[in-house]
Formats: C-alpha cells, sequence, structure tokens
C-alpha cells in the first residue's frame, strides 16, 4: 500500500498519477506517443508511470507498472515498436484480471490511464473505466484489499485513447499513428519490386495487411500506380471480378506498361464473402500470359522506424492526452483522440469504437455499402478517383461530346517531390473523361519563349507515381514577363482550364493571370493552384504537397548525424534547415527529430534564446553517465538571423560548452527538395488532382452555353455567362468577368479542405514581404517542442 493516499494535494484533490501503455498490434509511433505523454505529463506536474507489456502489466504489477521518468524516453522517437512492449493478454478479458489491474493502480496511487492501441485496447479500457466503480467496492468489501478510507479518492478512472494501429482503421479519424509509417514501407518495397518487374516485363501480386480495412491496400494502390485493388469493403462480384482484372491488365498492357502490380488486402473478399487470395489473382492473371509472383509483405508493414507524419502525430496526440485526462471529469465520456485533416480533435471513445466495430459486421452482413460508408468520405473518394483512373479507363466515363475541355498544367519555381505524381493523375483523370490535358514545358517560360505545350497521353505519365522532380520542367517566370504570349498561347490552344502547381511563385502566378483578366478576357476560365512547395508558405493552406517527403528526408538525416555522435557521445549539430522565411520546415524537423531548439524565422536569434540552449544542453549532459547514446539537434532555419549564422551559432555553444561536449555544423542542402515522393504526398498530390479537374468540369458545365446565336441569350444569362459561342465562328468568346471565384487555391486549413478564390487569400491572407501566409499555423508546435525538450522547464527553474 506504499502509493494510497500518499499523493493527496494539500488542497484535498489528488495529484494526477498517470500511466501509459501500449496494446494490442505494435505500431510505428507508438514510441512518439509514449515519451510526449511522460514529459508533457511531467511538465505539468503529474507522477508518470509505464505499463510495460500492455495489459499483462497492468495485471502482474511488480516491475512491469511503475515510474518512469523524463531521462527514461530519451531516444525513443527514433526508434521503431514499442519499447515499453506489448502483449495481448486474455486474462483482462476477465472481470478478476481487471480487478486485479484495478488493485495494483490503487495501490501505486495512479487514477488515470494512457492507453495507445486498437479497438480491441480500446474496448477493454472503457469497460475498465466503466467498471471501475464496481471494481473499487469489491476489493474493498469482498477482497478487503483496501479500507473504505483508502479508495475514496480513487472513485474514478480516467481513460484517455490513442490509436496505435498500422491499419488506419479506427472510424472519425483520418490516420492512426503508425498508418503512415506501414503505407511508406509497402510503397518503397512495391518501388523496389517496380524496377524489376520491368525489366522482366512482370505482374506482381502484393499482399498488405488490412483485416477488416483496406486503407492500406487502397492508398497504396494509388501511391504506387497500381492496376487493381482488393479491398475488403468494396468486394467485386464473385464471377465477374477475373475476367475484370483481366481487361484493365490487357488494355494497360496494349497500352505499353511493360509491368503490372495488383494489391490485394489480406482480408480481400468477394461479393459472397469468399477470400480472394493472391494466389487466386496470381492464377487469373498466369491465364492471360503474364509472368506473375506473388509479393506477400508481411511483417516489414510493421517495422522500422516511425515517418515523420507518424512522429508529430504520436507526438501532437500524446501531449493533448495529458490535457485531456487534466481536463477531464467523472461525467466526461473518455476521450480519443483523433485527426481530422490537419487539426487534432477529441471524440468519443466508445463510439468511435463501436462505429470501428460495426465496419466489420456491416462486411460479414454484406452491407458493403453501409462498411465504406463508414469510412471517412476521403476514403470513398480516394476509392471512386482510383477506379476512374484505372478501372474505368476504358471509354466507359467519357464526358458527352459537348463538355470535353483541354486543360493545361504548369509547374512553377523550386521543384518538389510530387510535382510528378499530382500530374499524373491529372493526366489520367483528363483522359478518363476525354479531356485533352497539355503539360507546358518549363513554366511559364516555355509557353513564353517557344510556346511549348504537349499534349499529353497514357503512357507519358503512367509511370510518374514515384518520380521525384519535375518531368515537364519548373521555371520561376511569372506570366508578367510577357502577358501577351501566355494569352496568345492560351488562346491558340483552347485551354479551358488551368493548373498551376508550385509554391509562392505559384500563388503570384494565379494572381497575375486572375489581374490579367480584363486585358485578356482569355484567362477567365478555371486557374487553380496546388500548392506545392518544402516551404509550405502558400497562404491560404497549411498543406503543401512536398513537405511531407521534405520532413522525412530531414527524419532520416537527423537520426543519421545523431547515431553517428553514438560511439563519441557528447555530440551537438545545429542543422540548417530550407524554408525562407518560413519556418515551418524548422518547427516541424524540431518537433520530429527531437530538436533541444528549434530557431525559426518568425522568433528569430537572440543571445538570450543561445543561453537557454547552452543551459538546457549543459542540463541534458549534466548528469549524464552515458545514457545519451546519440548527440543532440539544434535546428536554425537558413535565413532565421543575418547575424547569428549556423557557424557562429555553433561556435558560441561549443565555446561555451568548456569541453563538456563538442558542436558540428550540417547543413542537407537541396536534398530536403529532391528524393522520392512519400506516399503521404503522392496520395495527397491525386487527391488535390483529380479535386482540381472535376472543378474545372464542375465550372464549365455550369458556365458554358453552347449558344451559337448570342443574340438569343438573354440579358441576365449574358451577365452569368462566362463565355459563349460565336454564332457565325463558333468559337468560344469570353465575357469580361474579374469577379468569379474560379481562380482558386485548393486549400487545406484545420479540419475543412476548400478551394478559396485567390482575390480573398491575397487580401486577407498573404504577408507579400515575407512571401508567405499571415497566419502562422505552426506556431503551437514550437511551444510543444518546448515543453518536450524541457526548455519551458527549464526556464521556469531559472
Ligand atoms: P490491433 O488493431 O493491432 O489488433 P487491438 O488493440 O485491437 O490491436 P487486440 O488483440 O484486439 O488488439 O486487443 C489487445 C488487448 O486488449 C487484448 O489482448 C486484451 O488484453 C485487451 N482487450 C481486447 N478486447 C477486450 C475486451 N473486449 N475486454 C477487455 N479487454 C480487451
Amino acid at each position: 500500500l506504499a502509493g494510497a493516499n500518499s499523493n493527496i494535494a494539500s488542497n484535498g484533490q489528488v495529484k494526477q498519477k498517470i500511466a501509459v501503455m501500449t496494446s494490442g498490434g505494435d505500431s510505428p509511433g507508438m514510441n512518439a506517443a509514449v515519451r510526449a505523454v511522460v514529459r508533457t505529463g511531467i511538465y505539468y506536474g503529474c507522477d508518470m508511470y509505464a505499463v510495460y507489456e500492455g495489459y499483462k502489466g497492468l495485471l502482474e504489477g511488480g516491475d512491469l507498472l511503475k515510474p518512469i521518468s523524463w531521462k527514461d524516453v530519451r531516444g525513443f522517437l527514433s526508434e521503431g515498436g514499442t519499447l515499453i512492449g506489448t502483449a495481448r493478454c486474455m486474462e483482462f478479458k476477465e472481470r478478476w484480471g481487471r480487478k486485479q489491474a484495478a488493485k495494483n493502480l490503487i495501490e501505486r496511487g495512479i487514477n488515470a490511464l494512457v492507453v495507445c492501441g486498437g479497438d480491441g485496447s480500446l474496448t477493454g479500457a472503457d469497460l475498465f473505466r466503466h467498471e471501475w466503480p464496481s471494481l473499487v467496492k469489491e476489493l474493498v468489501e469482498q477482497d478487503q484489499s483496501f479500507t473504505p478510507e483508502q479508495v475514496e479518492p480513487y472513485k474514478n478512472l480516467t481513460i484517455v485513447g490513442l490509436v496505435g494501429s498500422i491499419d488506419n482503421d479506427m472510424s472519425g479519424t483520418d490516420s492512426t499513428i503508425g498508418a503512415y509509417s506501414a503505407l511508406e514501407r509497402i510503397v518503397e518495397m512495391v518501388d523496389y519490386i517496380d524496377a524489376t518487374a520491368k525489366s522482366h516485363s512482370r505482374a506482381f501480386v502484393v499482399e498488405v495487411m488490412g483485416r477488416h480495412c483496406g486503407w492500406l491496400a487502397l492508398m497504396a494502390g494509388i501511391a504506387t500506380g497500381a492496376d487493381y485493388i482488393f479491398i475488403p469493403e468494396r468486394p467485386p462480384k464473385k464471377d465477374q471480378w477475373q475476367a475484370e482484372l483481366k481487361e484493365v491488365c490487357q488494355r494497360h498492357r496494349e497500352k505499353g506498361r511493360r509491368n503490372n502490380t495488383v494489391i490485394v488486402a489480406e482480408g480481400a473478399i468477394d461479393d459472397e464473402l469468399n477470400p480472394i487470395t493472391s494466389e487466386d489473382v496470381k492464377k487469373v492473371l498466369v491465364e492471360i500470359g503474364l509472368d506473375t509472383r506473388v509479393t506477400i509483405l508481411g511483417h516489414v508493414q510493421r517495422g522500422g522506424t516511425a515517418v515523420a507524419h507518424d512522429r508529430w502525430l504520436a507526438t501532437l496526440q500524446g501531449v493533448d492526452a495529458v490535457k485531456a485526462v487534466l481536463e477531464n471529469t467523472p461525467s466526461t465520456p473518455s476521450p480519443l483522440i483523433g485527426i481530422n485533416e490537419n487539426k487534432i480533435i477529441r471524440m468519443p471513445l466508445v463510439e468511435s469504437v463501436k462505429l470501428t466495430k460495426s465496419v466489420a459486421e456491416n462486411i460479414e452482413n454484406k452491407h458493403f455499402d453501409k462498411a465504406i460508408a463508414l469510412r471517412d468520405s476521403e476514403f470513398i473518394d480516394s476509392y471512386d478517383n482510383f477506379i476512374a483512373t484505372t478501372v474505368q479507363d476504358d471509354g466507359s466515363q467519357l464526358a458527352p461530346e459537348g463538355e470535353r475541355l483541354n486543360i493545361a498544367i504548369v509547374h512553377v519555381g523550386a521543384p518538389t517531390a510530387a510535382l510528378n505524381a499530382s500530374t499524373r493523375s491529372a493526366v489520367l483523370y483528363c483522359l478518363t473523361r476525354g479531356h485533352k490535358p497539355y503539360g507546358i514545358s518549363n513554366g511559364f517560360s516555355g509557353l513564353i519563349n517557344d510556346g511549348e505545350v504537349k499534349e499529353m497521353k497514357w503512357l507519358d505519365v503512367e509511370n510518374w507515381h514515384n518520380l521525384g522532380g519535375s518531368e515537364i520542367g519548373t521555371n520561376r517566370v511569372l506570366p508578367s514577363e510577357d502577358l501577351g504570349s501566355v494569352a496568345y498561347q492560351f488562346q491558340k490552344n483552347k485551354f479551358d482550364g488551368c493548373i498551376i502547381i508550385g509554391g509562392f511563385e505559384g500563388f503570384t502566378a494565379l494572381k497575375e493571370l486572375y489581374d490579367a483578366r480584363k486585358q485578356y478576357p482569355i484567362f477567365n476560365i478555371p486557374i487553380l493552384l496546388i500548392p506545392s512547395t518544402i516551404s509550405n508558405n502558400v497562404p491560404g493552406t497549411e498543406y503543401s504537397l512536398g513537405t511531407d517527403t521534405c520532413l522525412n528526408t530531414l527524419v532520416n538525416y537527423t537520426d543519421s548525424i545523431k547515431q553517428s555522435a553514438s560511439a563519441t557521445r557528447r555530440r551537438v549539430f545545429v542543422v540548417e534547415v530550407q524554408g525562407g522565411h518560413s519556418g515551418y520546415i524548422a518547427s516541424f524537423s524540431g518537433l520530429v527529430s527531437g530538436a533541444v531548439s528549434v530557431y525559426t524565422p518568425e522568433k528569430k536569434i537572440d543571445l538570450t534564446d543561445i543561453q537557454e540552449d547552452i543551459a538546457l544542453l549543459k542540463e541534458n549532459f549534466k548528469h549524464d553517465n552515458g545514457e545519451t547514446k546519440s548527440g543532440k539537434i539544434v535546428i536554425r532555419n537558413e535565413v532565421a538571423s543575418d547575424v547569428y549564422t549556423t557557424q557562429l551559432v555553433a561556435n558560441i555553444i561549443e565555446e561555451s560548452s568548456k569541453g563538456k561536449f563538442g558542436v558540428r555544423t550540417a547543413i542537407p542542402g537541396h536534398v530536403q527538395q529532391g528524393g522520392v515522393p512519400s506516399s503521404k504526398d503522392r496520395i495527397f498530390a491525386s487527391r488535390f488532382a483529380v479535386k482540381c479537374i472535376k472543378f474545372i468540369e464542375e465550372f464549365n458545365k455550369k458556365n458554358t452555353k453552347a449558344v451559337k446565336n448570342v443574340s438569343a441569350i438573354s440579358s441576365e444569362d449574358a451577365h452569368s455567362l462566362k463565355f459563349h459561342y460565336d454564332k457565325i465562328s463558333g468559337e468560344k468568346v469570353f465575357n469580361v468577368d474579374t469577379e468569379d471565384n474560379s481562380c482558386c487555391v485548393i486549400c487545406i486549413t484545420g479540419s475543412h479542405l476548400t478551394f478559396k478564390p485567390i482575390q480573398e487569400v491575397w487580401e486577407n491572407e498573404t504577408d507579400l514581404v515575407l512571401r508567405k501566409g499571415e497566419n502562422i499555423h505552426w506556431e503551437e508546435m514550437n511551444k510543444i517542442g518546448d515543453i518536450i525538450s524541457g526548455r519551458l522547464m527549464l526556464r521556469r527553474e531559472l
């Protein structure tokens, strides 16, 4: 009874003692969650405990349920799996087991539990909370383990859930901790397979995890440019899928493809619930003469270290889990921490778990539409987009003759990893609909100088899903360099819409074309920007293509240099990252690399900060008897200060260390802009591209009137129309209208994805001097980074 009652604060309230555990299947990012929970808890003055080996640790107690300190979670961020262990524990499913667990918690005075696991673990946790009062009663009255006074402060147990699952199967949240890491592993493996498959002209059937959830298979299908996928939520007809699969693969071969990829979720079934195995799929492909191999990826999908997305997701959710514990009251339903687009959310644990379980039930009862409807709306959209660009590229989805469009695609500014992937999806979707996609070579300069416009075909783009850089070429030149030539090319090629993919230059180009509408009515067509820049500085949005790939590169880079210090120990690296006047990459790379300090252009650098760094680093190395197995990271954005250069910061820190630790600089440079796109960037690239084409289709449908006789248009119609057809030549004639909302940026803000009109974003959200948005949406990351690095605690002490 050592711990019982010992934690009652002077005001009579129970001081929070929070235990954190991981349970069920492990997933990359669980360690980041544990680290964030432990350190945030300590920051808020709580006593923190770790439960080792999942619910087994709760039942057995002893060394499996013990205090965990700040230092104990050092190095957790870079490790895969779960370092506090996980297990399946049948005894916890029994009431006696849960009573034993309650006894162990009360003995230590623990009154809150943060559980990171799948739906099984979270169901168990919620059941435990509900039974808690009766378990406590039994422990007092029947077992006489405690006196009524001893249990008085433990009337309720607080439970907060974090979803750790590679399947991404929890209803209500866009991604679970580990899902993007598993997807990245799959995509990496399929990229490797692609190379050999192309060499031998083979077909590969790749089986991925997902018993009841097809998220991994679907997203892998999109990200790897697969020909066909099988997922449990959308089972194909029992005797028809074979013919369709053959047709699709053959068609793609006829179009010139040298290999085929089919992704099969392990829980794939037909509409009679018969399993569809990878061997079944192989047999069908062999029948059409394809040299077919099967690869079952298995546990490789769970393995490895967490990608950047999972590290920041787990960190932010871990921080919020502790806040949720502190804000909890006995009447608050147990919360589950999720994410909606870019916003961390809390949702009721019980309902989310119930909905998740009902997906499997609906599949078992053949209610497939209901099952897929329980996934988030993007899941359905992504599925439809995948089918539209692969299965339905057979001419069955062509737009009516009069609605087929000419759509231009142009890359502007510095290259980022997902330019090709987004162009590929835009082109494939255009072709499915019978539109003509045109690639403009080398940005607007291509258009101005030589009018390089190329109609793009299926084979031109089919393998662009994993190519970094820009195949059509990109350039910083803006349309204002020669608006007349740009307008001439738009007219000559009869563009009905244009997609610009780029960063702040792309944003500026969009505004220039919008402003030039009065002068050149030809620009009175939908022109959209897909933000794509590692700086993430396009105003109006919180997400740009390329940032995720860049963060993954920096995660690998910082992990490697941290490790390089493991032999010599006691080394600090000042890492200079790109981003221009936007501190996004600096702030996020700080969070995902576990940096002790981050210098952003928003905050600049002053001597006090550097002094604080030195104090923090000294503190880190002070009691260090060799536990610090890796180096420490300081992140500095490239323009964070004119005076305090990366080298100067390193020199000052080194000089003050008085030989206690060494300091080096590390500058990754352009490696941050290149490379193979991450799986997340690929799927967002595809999502944005298809949404943009649909937007252009919608606009044209609403605003086109195939009126050959202009005089027949009513004056009311004439006002609202964007263009009409000349009665003599039949040519499209543009009406002057600068007020419409057809020049937009596709934006993610908080939990919303919207098309924001350029004129509004330009006027209300743009910092023109510093070339970025006015809203520094990543500011919170610095505070969270400061909590977890210990900086805020140190500041409190000083
Ligand atoms: P994954 O998604 O990886 O399968 P999970 O959390 O769903 O993760 P499970 O094996 O279902 O994994 O559950 C993990 C542990 O949670 C179980 O071994 C058991 O200890 C506990 N648990 C699961 N379901 C219940 C339940 N209904 N009641 C009590 N405890 C449960």
